[in-house]
C-alpha cells in the first residue's frame, strides 16, 4: 500500500490517503508539543516508539474484544489503519490525580482516586481543547446518547485492560487520553496510545516514564520512551 495525498498533519503524526478509500497510512513524527503548542521540541526516536507501542496495545485490546483502527504495521514509523471519522473529543480516564486535574481541583499529584474519572475535552486547538460535559456534547450534537454510552464503555474497558497489562510490566497507569472514530455506524478506538498520551509511573520507584519528562524538563526524555518500548516489546 502506497501513500497518496497528505490528508492531515498534526503535531505528532501525518495521515495519508491510499489507493483504498477505506484505509489510511499514519506516519509518526519525532516532534513534540505541550501546553497547547506553547512548548515545542523534538524527541529523537519518539515516532518509532509511539508507532510500535500503539500497535502492540491495539493488538492487545483487539484480543480482549475492543475494536481498533489498527490493520498492519508497515515499517517502524508507519501503520495502515482503517479510515474513520474522528469524534472531536479527547476522552480522558484518570486513576491517580496528576496534571490538569491536580491543578483544577487542588488535589496533590499522586493522590489515588476512589474510582476512575471519565472526562471529555473538545478537540479544538484554537479554543485550547476546553473541558466539555456530556450534556454539552449532546446539546452541540457532537455525539449521540448511544455513541456516548459506547465511548464510556470503550474508555472504561481500555482502562481495565491496560491497567492490568502495564502492572505486569512494572508500570502504573496514572491517566490516559483516547480518541475514537465512527466506522459503519459503530464507534472504534483510533489515534495512538503511547507515552505522549498516557502518564506512566514506574511501579517500584515512581519515576515518570512519559511525556511529563518533556513537559516539565525532567531530562532523560528519549531514554524513558525507549524504556517503555523495551518493556512493551519484551512482554
Ligand atoms: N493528554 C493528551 N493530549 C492532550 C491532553 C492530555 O494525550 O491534548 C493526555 C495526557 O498525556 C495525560 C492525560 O491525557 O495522560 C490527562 O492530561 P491532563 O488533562 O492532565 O492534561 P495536561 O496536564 O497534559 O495538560
Amino acid at each position: 500500500m502506497e501513500k497518496l495525498e497528505l490528508l492531515y498533519e498534526g503535531k505528532a503524526k501525518r495521515v495519508y490517503t491510499t489507493s483504498d478509500q477505506d484505509k489510511y497510512i499514519v506516519s509518526y513524527k519525532d516532534s513534540a508539543t505541550a501546553f497547547n503548542g506553547e512548548k515545542k521540541g523534538e524527541i529523537a526516536g519518539k515516532g518509532e516508539v509511539n508507532n510500535i507501542m500503539s500497535n502492540r496495545i491495539c493488538q492487545l485490546l483487539e484480543k480482549s474484544g475492543i475494536k481498533t483502527h489498527f490493520i498492519q504495521e508497515l515499517n517502524e514509523r508507519e501503520t495502515l489503519v482503517k479510515a474513520v471519522s474522528i469524534v472531536p473529543l479527547e476522552v480522558i480516564i484518570r486513576n491517580v490525580a496528576a496534571g490538569s486535574f491536580s491543578k483544577r481541583f487542588g488535589v496533590a499529584e499522586g493522590t489515588v482516586l476512589k474510582q476512575p474519572t471519565l472526562e471529555f475535552c473538545l478537540k479544538d486547538d484554537a479554543l485550547g481543547d476546553p473541558m466539555i460535559n456530556t450534556s454539552q456534547v449532546l446539546a452541540l450534537d457532537i455525539a449521540t446518547p448511544r455513541e456516548l454510552e459506547k465511548i464510556a464503555y470503550i474508555a472504561t474497558r481500555v482502562n481495565e485492560i491496560l491497567s492490568e497489562y502495564f502492572n505486569t510490566i512494572g508500570v502504573k497507569l496514572i491517566d490516559f487520553k483516547i480518541e475514537v472514530g465512527r466506522l459503519n455506524g459503530d464507534i472504534i478506538l483510533a489515534d495512538e496510545i503511547s507515552p505522549d498520551t498516557c502518564r506512566f509511573w514506574d511501579k517500584a520507584t515512581g519515576k515518570k516514564l512519559d511525556k511529563d519528562r518533556f513537559r516539565q524538563n525532567l531530562g532523560e526524555v528519549e531514554e524513558v520512551y525507549q524504556e517503555m518500548l523495551n518493556r512493551v516489546t519484551r512482554h
